[in-house]
């Protein structure tokens, strides 16, 4: 089957093919960790989680590289510039008044003026979160790289950029990428110099031009002896510009050849990853650096981007305690509530949307335990011949069509399969992809919680029973595994508590 996927890069919908055989390489922009990632960001991780993972049941090895952006990622990035106050150090300030709210609790970032120990902070949050969603890399730490580690290969490309004559030391002491040496800047975002040029919405920062040969020109370094976090460098101690950072880890992990697949929010095509392909491919002087740019649209919350830096928005944490809807819900609800709809058009965040979510989570797990029980411990062996497999794959072929593919297994779903053993395997596979049902099991390569799901059931069928000694005793259970015990309307879940 061939897989069809949407490249920003061309605008269209491309087969896609492995660059090397053996292996697929992709990099996804992580999170900046001055806060706690949102569920629209999460929308964006689970995206490039599927992508992977519809690339794996197809029998793709994929190797999947993200980074966390703790420094340099500037206040008023949207412009090419990247002018305004590092995230990190702006988080400082606001870190300090979150512990005296409580929202910080008590102890955990000891100092607010050290800007590693709030990245640490909501680093561990992050891949906490990512983890309780099934995102197959936060189980990967070789495979997470944060940008403080890779200053010096950082400063490797800045070197070389500026020895190929695409980089250049300002009035300013600051080093810039000259846009006006890289011909196809602007070929993925449409952002050419010359619609620049006519002040495409503003995209240039009008201020401090004198020390750029071109006003798109964007910062690789700035040497700033006050920042909070500098290092020494050949163009004095500072620190380096958020777009550098991608391109040095995706070289760092995923080698010098073209990558294939390169993934992100919409927001950041441009500046962000029309930088990156500048830096990159003028390092290199390859004419690729990402065969496919994959960029998925915002979740929105009544008609308006979620977004960190206008500080309205919920949490994973938010949503699996029920303060975003008033719903409890188990994480793999949000999981598939999050990866539903079609990633290249909005999404609308409802209460509505999650209860759905919940109904169909409710309904393939149960599915998934009537076939168990049945099977007996038998699960037989399948291909992607099987008539479920094969519509499943093609919609998921078909530009990750989501609903396409519910639409398949759902009604299966509700069926009475003859060979139990055989539908279970199918259903495993689907479970790969979708990783919901239940979520968090070794398939879904989130750890084993069967045994948790399990005591869940039987909770609700001792409370069914009004035997409400052993629906506490069992409750205490969970408790005592590190889980918090709501009701929600898939019945009892258990959600692993958060540091
Ligand atoms: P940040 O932590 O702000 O660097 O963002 C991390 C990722 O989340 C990036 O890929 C962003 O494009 C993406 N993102 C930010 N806001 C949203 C949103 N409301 N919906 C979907 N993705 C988003
Ligand atoms: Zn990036």
């Amino acid at each position: 089957m061939t897989i069809q996927f949407y490249n920003t890069l061309t605008n269209k919908a491309e087969e896609f093919t492995p660059v090397n055989d053996d292996c697929v390489r992709m990099y996804s922009c992580g999170p900046t960790v001055y806060d706690f990632a949102h569920i629209g960001n999460f929308r964006s991780f689970l995206f490039s989680d599927v992508i992977r993972r519809t690339l794996e049941f197809f029998g793709h090895k994929v190797h999947h590289v993200m980074n966390i952006t703790d420094v340099g990622h500037m206040t008023d990035d949207s412009s090419a510039d990247g002018a305004g106050e590092d995230k990190m150090a702006a988080a400082a300030q606001r870190v300090k008044e979150d512990k005296k709210s409580g929202k910080v609790p008590e102890g955990a970032v000891e100092n607010p003026e050290d800007p590693y120990q709030i990245a640490d902070y909501y680093t561990k949050a992050f891949l906490e979160d990512a983890q309780t969603l099934g995102v197959k890399v936060a189980f990967e730490p070789e495979n997470i790289l944060k940008a403080t580690d890779n200053i010096d290969i950082m400063q490797e490309m800045i070197s070389q950029l500026i020895s190929k004559g695409h980089a250049y030391v300002g009035p300013d002491g600051v080093v810039y990428y000259s846009v006006e040496s890289f011909p196809d800047y602007g070929k993925l975002s449409g952002n050419t110099l010359e619609n620049l040029q006519m002040g495409a919405g503003g995209r240039i920062n009008e201020t401090d031009q004198s020390n750029k040969r071109h006003p798109a020109d964007f910062m690789l370094w700035k040497a700033d002896s006050t920042h909070i976090m500098k290092w020494d460098s050949p163009w004095g101690a500072g620190y380096p510009g958020w777009h550098i950072e991608c391109s040095c880890m995706a070289r760092n992990r995923l080698g010098k050849d073209v990558i294939d697949i390169h993934t992100g929010g919409e927001d950041l095509i441009f500046p962000h990853h029309e930088c990156e392909i500048a830096q990159s491919r003028g390092a290199t002087g390859a004419d690729t650096f990402a065969k496919f740019w994959m960029h998925a649209r915002f979740l929105l919350v009544e008609g308006e981007k979620m977004s960190k830096s206008k500080g309205s928005f919920w949490t994973v944490r938010d949503v699996l305690e029920g303060r975003a809807t008033g719903i409890n819900v188990h994480p793999a609800v949000l999981r598939l509530e999050l990866i539903k709809s079609h990633y290249r058009s909005n999404m609308n965040f409802t209460r509505k949307g999650l209860v759905d979510s919940a109904n169909i989570v409710k309904r393939l797990t149960e599915f998934r335990t009537k076939l168990e029980a049945a099977a007996n411990g038998e699960v037989a062996e399948v291909d992607l011949s099987h008539p479920i497999l094969k519509e499943f794959g093609a919609a998921l072929a078909d530009d990750l069509n989501f609903s396409k593919a519910l639409a398949v297994v759902l009604p299966w779903a509700s069926s009475d399969p003859d060979n139990v053993a055989e539908a279970l395997a199918v259903l495993n596979k689907i479970n790969d992809v979708l990783a919901v049902a239940p979520l968090g099991d070794e398939k879904s390569g989130g750890g084993d919680d069967s045994e948790i799901v399990a005591l869940c059931k039987a909770i609700d069928a001792a409370r069914a029973a009004k035997d409400w000694a052993t629906s506490d005793a069992l409750r205490k259970q969970i408790e005592s595994a590190g889980y918090e015990v709501k009701n929600s309307p898939e019945g009892t879940i258990a959600i692993k508590k958060l540091a």
